[in-house]
């Protein structure tokens, strides 16, 4: 089977209210069209979702780099991460209050340092030693989603532990709208990257899956990549991005492999809410998107196709 150039986006699961999804299917078409285009000029996998994920997080109309939840107390706390399928390395950054592209800043973690990991004080050491650019991320649609969320837990209207209730009621507040992509280039190796506010009303201090390389992100060149978004304690409980990963490594496309991981929270974590969303790419460039929540907001784009898919759902023909 000949290999393809292949890359998706993902700007988040959760519920996609009507009067935003606009915004966002076009804030996932750009990215796959910016990706993808790295690609076609012969860039490297980490480039394309680097550039991919830059766009999301610079769209303002995702829960990443600008534009990002809030957490319990009013603060930004981002986290990102990245992968290299051809070496195994990777990045990952979190507790960032206002960094412009947190994906960058996981990206020097990878390429820079000896670790994989950095957040908080010394992640801002390390942007300010690169120069990294900087940018209020809040927006005032999050401030809105904020202030309402904070009345009414103030309200007692809900408790926090209740979080199934309360996303049942308050669907439009709890829109996750993490962001992510997938790669692979002319040379057969693939990257992955993730980027994201984390779930609002999150406590200070709280790590998603997000940034935890193998439970968002995960790439390697011998099963493919794969990038999570939805509840991130789900992710975190299932590896599930390196599941994915396993699936394809043991010979499943990205679609089966999507579809199988979707069907392993189902079946494993049922009784807890658990609203997942999973993009991708396998070694022969195949794209997959399986999901659980309502909606998934993503695009991808082939080497055999012109333009670039985008849906709000994810069905791909296997
Ligand atoms: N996975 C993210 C988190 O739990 C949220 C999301 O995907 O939107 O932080």
């Amino acid at each position: 089977m000949q290999r393809k150039l292949a890359i998706a986006v993902h700007g988040g699961a959760g519920t996609w209210q009507p009067e935003r999804s606009q915004k966002g299917l076009e804030g996932v078409r750009k990215a796959a069209e910016k990706g993808f285009e790295i690609l076609r000029n012969g860039g490297s996998a980490l480039d394309s979702v680097t550039g991919a994920v830059a766009v999301l997080e610079d769209e303002g109309a995702f829960n990443a780099g600008y534009g990002s939840s809030l957490n319990i107390e009013g603060e930004i706390e981002m986290e990102a991460s990245i992968m290299d399928g051809k070496t195994l390395q990777a990045g990952a950054v979190g507790l960032l209050k206002d960094i412009k592209n947190p994906v960058r800043l996981a990206r020097i973690v990878m390429e820079k340092t000896d670790h994989v990991f950095v957040v908080g004080e010394g992640a801002e050491k390390l942007a300010k030693i690169y120069d990294m650019e900087r940018r209020n991320p809040i927006t005032e649609l999050r401030l809105k989603y904020y202030e309402q969320q904070k009345r009414a837990l103030l309200d007692g209207k809900f408790e926090l532990p209740k979080l199934s209730e309360l996303i049942k009621s308050h669907p439009e507040i709890f829109e996750l709208e993490t962001v992510g992509a997938v790669a692979i280039d002319k040379n057969g190796n693939v990257a992955a990257a993730t980027s994201t506010g984390g779930f609002p009303l999150k406590l200070p201090g709280r790590i998603g899956d997000s940034p935890l390389i193998g439970c968002g992100t995960y790439a390697d060149n011998q099963a493919g990549a794969c990038s999570a978004t939805g509840i991130g304690e789900i992710a975190i409980r299932l590896v599930l991005a390196k599941t994915v990963c396993n699936y394809m490594e043991n010979g499943k496309t990205a679609q089966e492999a999507a579809e199988m991981a979707i069907n392993l929270v189902n079946k494993r974590l049922s009784s807890t809410y658990n609203s997942m969303g999973l993009i991708a790419v396998d070694t022969y460039g195949r794209v997959g998107a399986a999901h659980n929540s309502p909606n998934l907001c993503w695009a991808y784009l082939t080497s055999d196709m012109k333009e670039p898919m985008v849906s709000l759902t994810a069905k791909i023909a296997k």
